[in-house]
């Protein structure tokens, strides 16, 4: 019997939901080339128009809605018009990351054939690595305060947090991957400013390192390695980082390598104890939304992780092929790639080369 798999899908707005089928066609395709099943669930909250229609994000019972599902393939939220920001963001994605305990933002920076390339000089095989973001403690607590607030003593505290649980895990984390790659960690640090976490995060990457021999391991400082993804880009494998490092990293390793409309993202919960999140690194692009212009590479790379974390890794590697080989062949690009395609063109072109 072949494996089945339970997906939910959440397209949300605007060109969330235009990318979206290309996302499905793909892992379809995919899941008819390997022999596995997918089940596929549409969920319509998550959304400007749900928002509207119920003033929250999400149903009351969204937890145990979603808790059973495999994965989530999520689309892209916001329109500016009706959701302000920090709903969307609060109301759904930071609510699924902390009670799915999705631990791991994984982003892929790798230069594709035939995107336009920022660096310039740089080839398909030169840029191609993993940042690897701790997701749910660091700098991004929220415990601190504010003292003698509207005198001129006024002072502003924020904590950080690292617990061994949690720096040990998105260290063992990277260090895995690193293992089915080219077994080269790099840590992002700032142990010579930041003088009391930061040499603890150093500490427990040397701890790590001596349970992996073979791997290659090495830091630098936030502000020098953001200098070296420009730079340098080929000098990487694996980045791992704290929240607030690995948000930065996650923004400009992706922006090195072209547009944004093909970068995507993972929120891992490695124990697959609950679902994992994949999406496009995108939003939803109201500029564009509902002009069938939109890349769905995004969505369908993200698809292809997705496959990837259920353990189909052929079905993704499959899937990646074949819209690098599309990207590669230079016809049926969308506009974003100085093309004319539509987006259900580039869809049903990378579905048509997954074999
Ligand atoms: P959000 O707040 O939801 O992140 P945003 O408008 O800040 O939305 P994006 O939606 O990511 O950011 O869009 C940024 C720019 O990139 C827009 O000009 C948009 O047209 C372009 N863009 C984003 N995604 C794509 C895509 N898939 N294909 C083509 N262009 C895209
Ligand atoms: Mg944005």
């Amino acid at each position: 019997m072949s494996n089945r798999y339970r997906i939910a899908v959440i397209p949300g707005d605007g060109i969330g939901i235009e990318v979206m089928p290309e996302g499905v066609r793909a892992i379809q395709a995919a899941a008819q080339a390997y022999d596995f099943e997918l089940e596929l669930t549409e969920f319509d909250f998550s959304s400007a128009a749900y928002w509207q229609q119920h003033g929250r994000m999400l149903p009351d019972d969204w937890f145990d809605t979603l808790k059973g599902f495999d994965a989530i393939f999520f689309g892209a939220v916001g329109w500016p018009e009706v959701l302000p920001d920090h709903v969307s963001l609060w109301g759904s994605l930071l609510l699924f990351r902390r009670q799915f305990d999705q631990y791991v933002n994984l982003r892929p920076v790798k230069l594709l054939p035939g995107v336009p390339a920022p660096l310039a000089n740089r080839k398909p095989g030169d840029i191609d690595f993993l940042v690897v973001r701790e997701n749910t403690e660091g700098e991004y607590s929220s415990v601190g305060g504010r003292m003698f607030e509207g005198t001129d003593r006024e002072t502003v505290l924020q904590e950080t947090i690292m617990t061994r649980h949690g720096v040990d895990r998105i260290l063992k984390y990277a260090f895995e991957i690193a293992q089915h790659r080219a077994r080269h960690v790099t840590s992002a640090t700032k142990s010579n400013g930041i003088s009391i976490s930061m040499p603890y995060w150093d500490e427990r990457v040397a701890a790590m390192a001596k349970n992996y021999p073979d791997t290659k391991v090495d830091k630098f400082h936030i502000d020098i390695l953001t200098a070296n993804f420009v730079l340098h880009p080929d000098w990487f494998d694996v980045v791992v980082a704290s929240n607030l490092f690995g948000d930065i990293l996650s923004d400009l390793g992706p922006a090195c390598t072209g547009t944004i409309g093909v970068a995507p993202s993972g929120n891992i919960n490695p124990t697959k104890e609950f679902p994992s999140l994949f999406e496009p690194v995108h939003g939803s692009a109201p500029d564009i939304a509902g002009q069938g212009v939109a890349n769905p590479i995004g969505q369908i790379w993200a698809g292809a992780m997705m496959l990837d974390h259920l353990g189909e890794t052929a079905a993704g590697a499959a899937v990646t092929r074949a819209f690098e080989e599309t990207l590669a062949s230079g016809r049926t690009l969308t506009r974003d790639l100085g093309g004319t395609a539509s987006t259900t063109e580039l869809g049903q072109t990378i579905a048509a080369a997954i074999r």
